[in-house]
C-alpha cells in the first residue's frame, strides 16, 4: 500500500517512519498490481505492451501511463510516479521524461550505472547450488544479470527466501573486474555482475556471515 505522510511525503506500508498513519493514495492490491505490470513493462515483455526499450534500458514515461491506465482504469503516470518514490529497494528510477528498472532484467539490456568500488561481494546459494557455483561460477539464469550482495549477511538473507540454510559465497570482485567482468552498483545493496569465473569465487564459513557487522 502507497501512503502520503504529510510531513514526510510517500511511504510504504502502514506508518511512516515519524509515527504518521498518513493518508492512502493506493491500496495494497492495487499497489501489488501496479508493480507486477511495471515490473513487467520495464524488466520483462516491454515489446509486447507496445513499449519501445532503448538498448540501456529506458522507456517513455508517458507511453508507460498510458499503458498502465489501459489495463486498470485507476492507475496512471502519477502513481507509476508514486509507485518508484516509494519503493525501498530503488528498483526503478526517473530521468527526464524516461523510465527504467535499475536491475533484474530479463531482456537484453546494456546497463550503464557506475562501475562497483567494493573489493569483497556475497552471494547467497543452496548447498547444491553453492557446490555447483564453486566447480563453474556464478551465471545469471533467467536474468541479464547477476544480483550480488554488499554484505555476507544481506546475501544470507535473500537467500533464506529459496532455500533453509544458505551458503554464502564471497567474490573477489576487485580481481574479477580487473580481468574484465562487468560489475555496476545499482543500489545501497545491490550490485549487478555478468558470469563470475569460479576462480574468484570462495565459500565463507557461517560463522563468519554475521562477523562483519559485530563489534
Ligand atoms: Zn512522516
Amino acid at each position: 500500500m502507497i501512503k502520503r505522510c504529510p510531513q514526510h511525503g510517500l511511504f510504504r506500508g502502514e506508518h511512516c517512519h515519524c509515527g504518521s498513519a498518513g493518508q492512502v493514495l493506493l491500496d495494497e492490491t492495487k499497489t501489488e498490481q501496479l508493480g507486477r505490470l511495471v515490473a513487467g513493462s520495464l524488466r520483462h515483455f516491454p515489446a509486447d505492451l507496445g513499449l519501445e526499450m532503448d538498448s540501456h534500458g529506458w522507456v517513455d514515461l508517458a507511453k508507460l501511463g498510458e499503458v498502465v491506465a489501459s489495463r486498470h482504469r485507476w492507475a496512471d503516470k502519477d502513481l507509476i510516479i508514486a509507485l518508484i518514490q516509494s519503493d525501498s529497494k530503488q528498483r526503478y528510477e526517473i530521468s527526464g521524461e524516461y523510465v527504467r528498472a535499475r536491475y533484474g532484467h530479463s531482456v537484453d539490456v546494456d546497463l550503464d550505472h557506475p562501475v562497483n568500488k567494493s573489493p569483497l561481494l556475497y552471494y547467497g546459494a543452496s548447498e547444491e547450488e553453492a557446490d555447483r557455483i564453486l566447480e563453474i561460477g556464478i551465471k545469471p539464469a533467467s536474468q541479464r544479470y547477476v544480483h550480488l550482495s554488499a554484505t555476507a549477511e544481506k546475501a544470507w538473507h535473500v537467500a533464506t527466501f529459496r532455500t533453509g540454510n544458505p551458503k554464502v559465497i564471497q567474490v573477489d570482485a576487485a580481481a574479477a573486474q580487473n580481468a574484465g567482468v562487468k560489475m555496476m552498483r545499482v543500489s545501497d545493496d545491490i550490485v549487478i555482475s555478468e558470469t563470475i569465473p569460479s576462480i574468484y569465487l570462495s565459500l565463507i564459513s557461517s560463522r563468519n556471515i554475521f562477523r562483519q557487522n559485530m563489534p
